[in-house]
């Protein structure tokens, strides 16, 4: 199986002194589907963003897609699409509109970028609110414009940061058949951190445990419950949350 997304001692420093990452060394099979989780501050979004060449690295070794961002970013930016937890969005563009900004962006035709604008309107439900200002969208319509924005190029890798905030029940449903139909049938590797760990535990297949800005687990879903519950068949929820209280109550002794 080949590797998607391969870092190597990633550190990452912000100008206040905060140690995000501490020494990340991670991998993602090519059209795997892989979830990032950790709490709070952990330094999540600060992985996608180096990963993602959206800040740059202080330390550290990268291979996206097979290249290395510092030597054809080209390559890498048209590989790789970005769903991020605080982009902003031109508050006075149409969704419509902005959808076919961004193919025109990526050097489409006109009428390519058009198409492809329609296409992910009808994929993500956008239709009853293809006409209207992005800053009057509700926030799970907001993340589902993200999401299309990010899949424009049709990228072979999708990174998804906490998509599923604001979402109704039958917004996140329908959300995630068209991620897993994406990953299942497009082969598309889905890179996704969130807080709802029942959604990574039904969706993904391999997943790593960040806390404080370094790796605690990397593997399977099924080898993380293995390893804090070996007797029971729990969720990965509560397998999570076991981990965690008990790195609390070993920290406060
Ligand atoms: P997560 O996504 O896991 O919640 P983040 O990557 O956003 O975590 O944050 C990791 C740490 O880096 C936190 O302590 C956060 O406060 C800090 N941080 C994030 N962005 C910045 C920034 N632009 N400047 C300074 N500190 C930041
Ligand atoms: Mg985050």
């Amino acid at each position: 199986m080949s590797t998607a997304i391969n870092i190597e001692s990633l550190f990452k420093t912000y100008p206040d002194g905060t140690q995000a990452l501490k020494g990340v060394n991670l991998s993602v099979e090519k059209g795997g589907f892989f979830a990032l989780l950790g709490p709070n501050g952990a330094g999540k979004s600060t992985l996608i963003k180096l990963v993602t060449t959206l800040y740059k690295k202080d330390e550290g070794h990268l291979m996206i897609d097979g290249s290395d961002p510092d030597i054809d970013f080209k390559r890498v930016q048209r590989a790789i699409g970005v769903a991020s937890q605080d982009n902003e969005l031109d508050p006075g563009e149409t969704v419509m509109a902005l959808l076919r900004f961004q193919g025109r962006l990526f050097g489409m035709s006109k009428t390519e970028a058009n198409k492809r604008a329609e296409e992910l309107i009808d994929l993500f439900d956008l239709q009853p609110v293809s006409d209207k200002r992005t800053a009057d969208l509700s926030g799970g319509n907001k993340r589902r414009l993200h999401c299309a924005l990010a899949l424009v190029h049709k990228p072979s890798i999708l990174f998804l940061d906490e998509p599923t905030v604001g979402m109704d029940p039958l917004a996140r449903s329908l959300f995630w058949e068209v991620i897993t139909r994406l990953n299942r049938e497009e082969g598309v590797t889905v890179f996704l951190t969130t807080q709802y760990l029942e959604e990574a535990d039904k969706h993904a297949n391999d997943m790593a445990l960040i806390v404080d800005g370094r790796i605690h687990y990397a593997g399977s879903i099924a080898g993380f419950k293995q390893r804090v519950h070996p007797k029971d068949d729990s969720s990965l929820e509560e397998s999570y949350l076991t981990y965690i209280k008990n790195l609390n109550t070993v920290s406060e002794r």
